[in-house]
C-alpha cells in the first residue's frame, strides 16, 4: 500500500475538534497526519483571565493546539501566520492581518506550499458553512479547496516547490439532521443554543451529500481529552461542558464527510472509508 497522509486545513486553534476522531484512527494505521491552522486564534474567548491575557492569548492557543493534537498523536502542526479575523461583524474584521483580508493569491500561496511539503493524500476542511458561518471557516474553505486545485499545476505557484496533487478533498461537518437534533435537544433541556443568530437549516452538510460516515465511538474519550487541552476556549458554564456524557457520546462518535473533489469513489466504497480505491 502506499504511503498515506491527510493534512486538515483550518482556521483556529480547536477547529480540528470535529475531525480528531478519524485522525486518530489514520494515526493508529500508519498514516502521516498534520493539521494546518490559519490564525492562532488571537481574538478568542479566554475562559479563565489566569491563563491568558489578549496579547498573549495567540501564544497560548497555539500550544493548547499543539497539546490537542498530541493527544490524539499528532505532531505536524503548521501555522499560516495569519490573524484571527473575529466574529463576523467584529472590530477585528477590520485588523489587515486578518485572515479574511489576505491576499487571495498569497493565502491559497501558503497553503500550497505547505501541501507540496507534506504530500496528503486527503485534504480535509471546514464545509462552505465554516461549520457556522465564521468568516475565518468560510476563508479556510475556500482557499483550502483553492489551494488542493493549485499544488497539483505546476505552473501555479511554482516557487512553493514541486507540484503535487492530493488524491481526494473532503468537507467535514455535522449533518444537518444532526444539528437539528442537537438543537432540539438543548432547547428540551432549557441549554442557550451556542450560535442563536445561525439559522441551522443552512449549516452543516445537507444530509444527502454526505459520502462518509465515521463511526468514531471508541475515541470519544480522546476526543474530549483533546478538546480539554483547549483550556481558554472552555468556559465550566460552556454549553460542551453541560452535556451529559451520552449524548456527547451520541454527537461526537461520528463524523461525517463529503468527498468534494479528486478521485471518484468506487460504487462499493465503504461509507467509513475515505481512502476507498486509492
Ligand atoms: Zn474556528
Amino acid at each position: 500500500m502506499p504511503e498515506r497522509a491527510v493534512l486538515a486545513c483550518y482556521a483556529h486553534p480547536d477547529d480540528e475538534q470535529g475531525v480528531t476522531g478519524f485522525l486518530r484512527r489514520c494515526v493508529l494505521h500508519g498514516v502521516r497526519v498534520g493539521i494546518v491552522c490559519a490564525t492562532r486564534g488571537e481574538v478568542g474567548e479566554i475562559a479563565d483571565p489566569s491563563l491568558a491575557t489578549p496579547e498573549t492569548l495567540g501564544a497560548v492557543r497555539e500550544q493548547e493546539l499543539r497539546r490537542a493534537a498530541a493527544v490524539i498523536g499528532v505532531r505536524d502542526v503548521f501555522f499560516l501566520d495569519y490573524r484571527d479575523s473575529g466574529m463576523a461583524g467584529s472590530p477585528a474584521n477590520a485588523d489587515p492581518r486578518a485572515f479574511i483580508n489576505a491576499d487571495p493569491h498569497e493565502a491559497v500561496g501558503r497553503l500550497v506550499r505547505v501541501i507540496r511539503a507534506f504530500k496528503p493524500t486527503l485534504i480535509i476542511t471546514f464545509d462552505e458553512s465554516g461549520g457556522y458561518g465564521h468568516p475565518d471557516h468560510l476563508a479556510i474553505c475556500r482557499w483550502a479547496t483553492e489551494a488542493f486545485h493549485a499544488a497539483a499545476d505546476p505552473s501555479r505557484y511554482p516557487e512553493a516547490g514541486a507540484a503535487f496533487a492530493p488524491a481526494r478533498l473532503y468537507y467535514a461537518s455535522f449533518g444537518r439532521s444532526m444539528i437539528k437534533q442537537f438543537a432540539e435537544f438543548l432547547a428540551q433541556q432549557n441549554i442557550p443554543s451556542p450560535f442563536p443568530n445561525v439559522p441551522l437549516d443552512q449549516i452543516g452538510l445537507a444530509d444527502e451529500r454526505i459520502t462518509h460516515t465515521v463511526d468514531v465511538a471508541e475515541y470519544v474519550e480522546l476526543k474530549r481529552r483533546s478538546l480539554g487541552e483547549h483550556r481558554t476556549q472552555l468556559s465550566p458554564s460552556a454549553m460542551l461542558s453541560a452535556l451529559p456524557p451520552e449524548l456527547w457520546r451520541a454527537f461526537w462518535g461520528v463524523e461525517c464527510y463529503a468527498l468534494v473533489a479528486g478521485v471518484p469513489l468506487p460504487s462499493d466504497a465503504p461509507k467509513d472509508d475515505l481512502f476507498a480505491g486509492l
